[in-house]
């Protein structure tokens, strides 16, 4: 949000995602986050971050990386995927080509949420 990290990602993401764990939602301040999910390597990253070391549903951990400066959430990085990671897509400048291919954790979707038409759904993480 004040531009104190940039990022560039090199290469198209695997699957644009909304995320309705009960870890999103407190983080995004809002029902649901915004993702794409993309490999690791594709990311190139600039200007401080500082990260929150999180426990995800596998009982691992994940790391959810922010803007020190603003408070913005950047990446979600699982230690369960070691080659994939999540960028939260409300921080990508250009970002109106995104449309949610899934959804996850959809158990815990708030009722006034109405489910993605098309999405495929997932009570967890995807099989990815
Ligand atoms: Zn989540």
């Amino acid at each position: 949000m004040c531009g104190a990290v940039r990022y560039d990602i090199s290469e198209a993401p695997i699957a644009s995602a909304l995320c309705h764990c009960d870890r999103c939602r407190p983080q995004s301040g809002s029902a649901f986050s915004t993702v794409i999910i993309i490999e690791r390597s594709t990311i190139a990253l600039q200007g401080a971050t500082a990260v929150f070391e999180d426990i995800g549903a596998s009982g691992r951990r994940v790391v959810r990386r922010y803007c020190p400066q603003c408070g913005s959430p950047l990446t979600t990085e699982p230690d369960v995927t070691p080659e994939l990671m999540m960028v939260k897509a409300g921080g990508i400048d250009a970002n109106e080509w995104f449309r949610p291919v899934m959804e996850l954790f959809v158990g815990r979707r708030r009722p006034w949420v109405t489910p993605v038409r098309g999405a495929q759904q997932f009570e967890g993480n995807p099989p990815i």
